[in-house]
């Protein structure tokens, strides 16, 4: 594996003034072959996805599957591999043993009890090995979803030398919107349902028109991440910037 020796401040501020697809370009140049993508194939998934296939249909992308996913997820997901021609989509899967152990421990809805277990055995420990074969991953999170993401900078070096990209950083609901829109690109199934942010069937709720749009993951608990963007640590001096004053946002009505 390549050392990468990166000057992240000159990059993040570059970074800042470009589209998405050539912050992508030259990610997928610089770690060329070792950069892998995750997909939750949620609403607003098909962006990255679309974006990635243009330049590389080959690249890796993750998908956490839990076991708890949506039927309508699980098509959506082979529909979209479909349309964009994703040849290397993979499955991440808890490992068995930790898998028994949770249910042993809390019983056959973890979910319900303990989320946070449930999260780091079903997503963030399969992620954490599956990314440590990689230089880069990347993920389509934005600036405005969560008080956390607020402060994400668009590359990103973790403990153990892994880069993150999110070049949706800057993004807002309504271009992620009409990005779908102009490009013809199929919406999950319940999106027009109310469900704007989704992900397992239990901790996975709709939303009234008006709400936070992740309001309804984990909804009535203080949780508000499932982990796996917060489970690594910066490398020192890696920190984030001040909180960025969030873009005007008009979501489409549901
Ligand atoms: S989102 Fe819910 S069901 Fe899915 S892994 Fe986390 S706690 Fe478990």
């Amino acid at each position: 594996m390549l050392v990468h020796e990166l000057d992240l401040e000159k990059l993040n501020a570059g970074f800042e003034t470009l589209k998405p697809q050539e912050i992508m370009d030259w990610a997928f140049r610089e770690f060329s072959g070792q950069i892998a993508m995750t997909s939750s194939f949620g609403p607003e998934s098909g962006v990255l996805l679309h974006m990635a296939s243009l330049l590389d249909p080959k690249v890796p992308v993750l998908f956490l599957e839990t076991g708890y996913h949506f039927p309508e997820t699980l098509e959506y997901k082979e529909s979209l591999v479909r349309r964009f021609g994703l040849t290397n989509v993979i499955d991440l899967k808890a490992e068995p043993q930790a898998k028994s152990d949770l249910e042993r421990q809390y019983g056959q809805a973890p979910y319900e009890k303990q989320p946070d277990e449930c999260c780091r055995v079903h997503k963030v420990e399969p992620l954490d090995r599956a990314i440590k074969g990689y230089e880069a991953w990347m993920s389509g999170i934005r600036r405005q979803q969560t008080d956390f993401r607020k402060s994400i900078r668009i590359l990103e070096e973790y403990e153990g030398g892994v880069f993150k990209l999110s070049p949706l950083a800057n993004f807002t609901s309504r271009d992620a919107w009409w990005y779908l829109k102009e490009h013809g690109i199929p919406q999950h199934p319940l999106f027009e349902k109310g469900y704007l942010s989704i992900g397992c069937w239990p901790c996975t709720r709709p939303i009234q028109a008006g709400d936070d749009e992740r309001s309804g993951r984990w909804a009535g608990k203080a949780k508000k991440e499932c982990g796996i963007h917060t489970f690594k640590e910066l490398k020192p001096g890696g920190e984030q910037e001040p909180e960025k004053e969030a873009a005007e946002d008009i979501a489409p009505e549901i």
